[in-house]
């Protein structure tokens, strides 16, 4: 199956798509666009048009489990079943009840991408238990950094949020992958990134993903962080599984970058469609950093990953 945009017939299940974070993942959209309980700078979806914090029902929840048992015997192989979409999964009050129902027709691994404004809540906190990954975001530990950058809902704050994420994962024996978004001159000054590593050293995820504008923002005039940036705080965020996950746009951004290995990966790939895992046993790199080469490469527009036989191939957009 190839990389496939929303099917028009579906209203709840988009995908698959090959994610950096999850792998070939299914998308579950279960908020309507664009309600959160933030309008964060950087949204890659627009400004939020229904802020709010409060947990509704938003549509009958077998809507999504019929969809899902439509798509999924047409799909040979998944990484993750992901709630995700163009707003917060968690405002959606059935959230639960689909995690359980689907946990019934489906064998892939469960995934929910969350904002974590809501965790300081017990029923939703209770709701997720029963998904395999939670992916909450945290960018700002300080009261000003977070309104700056994330501007919350009337009554949520940010040491809630904090304390929120502390008691999930007291409670939650899944994998917990918190992701920081940075901006330059937003969350980058030293008061907010030390903040910020006492809050995550609190909240105890089992890894943290670095990351920062690719797309289009919400709000006009923010700036991306540099990979130098993303690699010092990396660095100088000891004892925590870091990893940076922004995506390389230019050659320049690549640490020791090499022609002939960027010649070699389009000239293999040109002969035959490949893996990330065939070309880091091909070339003896890493996967991290082929992952930025093929990034460039995508950008231009000389390769594309496709789903093929439930694995992410990297092609030539000359086949
Ligand atoms: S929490 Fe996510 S969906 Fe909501 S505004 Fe921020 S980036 Fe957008």
């Amino acid at each position: 199956m190839t990389l496939s945009e929303r099917d028009p017939r579906l209203r709840r299940v988009f995908g698959p798509v090959p994610s950096r974070r999850l792998g070939i993942s299914l998308g579950l959209d279960v908020i309507p666009y664009k309600t959160c309980s933030l309008d964060c700078l950087y949204c890659e979806c627009g400004r939020t048009t229904d802020l709010s914090c409060e947990r509704r029902r938003f549509f009958p929840p077998q809507e999504l489990i019929d969809e899902l048992g439509a798509v999924l015997p047409a799909i040979p192989r998944l990484d993750h079943m992901t709630f995700s979409g163009s707003g917060e999964p968690t405002l959606n009050s059935d959230l639960g009840g689909m995690i359980a129902a689907i946990k019934r027709i489906a064998a892939a691994p469960l995934a929910v991408l969350t904002n974590g404004t809501l965790l300081g809540r017990a029923d939703v906190r209770r709701d997720l238990l029963a998904a395999d990954v939670v992916l909450p975001s945290l960018d700002a530990a300080t009261a000003p950094g977070f309104a700056r950058i994330n501007q919350p809902a009337a009554g949520i704050d940010v040491e809630g949020v904090i304390a929120g994420l502390e008691a999930f994962r007291g409670e939650y024996a899944g994998k917990i992958w918190m992701e920081v978004f940075i901006l330059k001159g937003v969350n980058d000054g030293e008061a907010e990134l030390a903040a910020l590593e006492t809050a995550l050293r609190r909240a105890r995820p089992d890894k943290v993903q670095l990351n920062t504008l690719d797309r289009p923002p919400a709000y006009p005039g923010v700036e991306s962080a540099d990979f130098a940036l993303l690699e010092r705080i990396r660095s100088g965020w000891r004892g925590l599984a870091v990893e940076i996950i922004k995506r390389a746009r230019h050659r320049e951004e690549i640490p020791a970058f090499s022609s002939n290995l960027e010649n070699s990966l389009l000239n293999t790939i040109r002969r035959r469609p490949l893996t990330l895992d065939d070309l880091a046993a091909l070339t003896a790199k890493g996967e991290e950093e082929l992952r930025h080469y093929l990034e460039v490469l995508e950008q231009e527009r000389k390769v594309k990953p496709v789903i093929e036989g439930g694995k992410i191939f990297y092609r030539t957009y000359e086949e």
